[in-house]
């Protein structure tokens, strides 16, 4: 289903409610916005993903940033070995 939007004097676009009932989308989720290769606007519900190598459902937070099991592991190994 296609739906045209104006953007507002303030740059936001509304997501009609029936589609954000489908979709679960409630007031105040987060939103990932990017523009793929074609430049199309693609915006979907935030995935929470590791600040150093990207990967899906980090399982730590470190001062705010979310990080994933095995870049703990590199850290961690970094640290022990002294290296910076
Ligand atoms: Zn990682």
């Amino acid at each position: 289903m296609k739906h045209t939007k104006r953007i507002t004097s303030h740059g936001s676009v509304s997501i009609p409610i029936a589609l954000r009932r489908d979709l679960g989308i409630q007031e105040r989720d987060a939103m990932d916005l990017e523009v793929d290769p074609q430049g199309r606007i693609i915006l979907q519900p935030h995935v929470p993903r590791c600040c150093f190598c990207g990967e899906e459902e980090p399982t730590a937070s470190v001062s705010g940033r979310r990080i994933c099991r095995d870049c703990c592991r590199k850290a961690l190994l970094i640290l022990e070995r002294g290296e910076t």
